[in-house]
């Protein structure tokens, strides 16, 4: 089945990376957070985010929160931030994003998107430095999309510093989605930026 697929199908179809998996039952994360859709159904694009937080003293990684949300949902978590904060966070990132070092990472290992999350897209450190970082990317099904974005890290560093662009009334509906779908406590709920 997969040779017949077509080229310019086949360049945007590798299958989901393991890290993207759910961390506790190793499949797919397979319904949106929000709405519940079966996202295995393949008609509707998704992203997933993930938060990791390290733990050096037991030398671990551990899956701070993952969730994935279906495209009709995420345009409506958009719509929701302010103004003022989608425009902060859209400069920063086209500001301070390592396009040329991302770029070089795809091509190194175009069938391998884990090493492409090897460092902070923004600040370039390598994954190995930092204690928290988020990964996200866009899917389609139990495919891995790429043209829109392609599967991104960000580390705690960056992290503090889109948290820190955005409004008060963004924060207080991100406090609201994290609370809502993971009853995460509020000094946790600062960790996710949605991009
Ligand atoms: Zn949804």
């Amino acid at each position: 089945m997969e040779e017949q697929r077509a080229e310019g199908e086949r360049a945007e179809g590798l299958p989901i990376p393991d890290i993207f998996l759910n961390s506790d039952t190793k499949g797919p994360l397979t319904n949106c957070v929000q709405c519940d859709y079966d996202l295995m159904k393949g008609d509707r694009y998704y992203m997933i985010e993930k938060v990791f937080k390290k733990y050096p003293s037991f030398q671990k990684t551990e899956v701070l929160f993952e969730y994935a949300v279906c495209s009709t949902c995420y345009e409506n978590m958009k719509d929701q931030m302010s103004a003022e904060s989608m425009a902060n966070l859209s400069e920063y990132m086209m500001m301070n994003t390592d396009f040329g070092a991302m770029q070089l990472r795809i091509q190194e290992f175009p069938d391998d998107p884990e090493k492409w999350l090897s460092h902070c897209m923004i600040k370039g450190t390598p994954k190995e430095e930092m204690t928290e970082f988020q990964m996200g990317a866009c899917f389609k099904g139990d495919r891995l999309v790429t043209n829109f974005m392609p599967p991104f890290m960000i580390g705690e560093l960056a992290m503090e510093e889109m948290n820190n662009l955005l409004s008060k009334e963004t924060k207080d509906e991100m406090d609201d989605f994290m609370g809502e779908n993971f009853g995460i406590p509020p000094e946790l709920r600062k960790d996710l930026i949605l991009i």
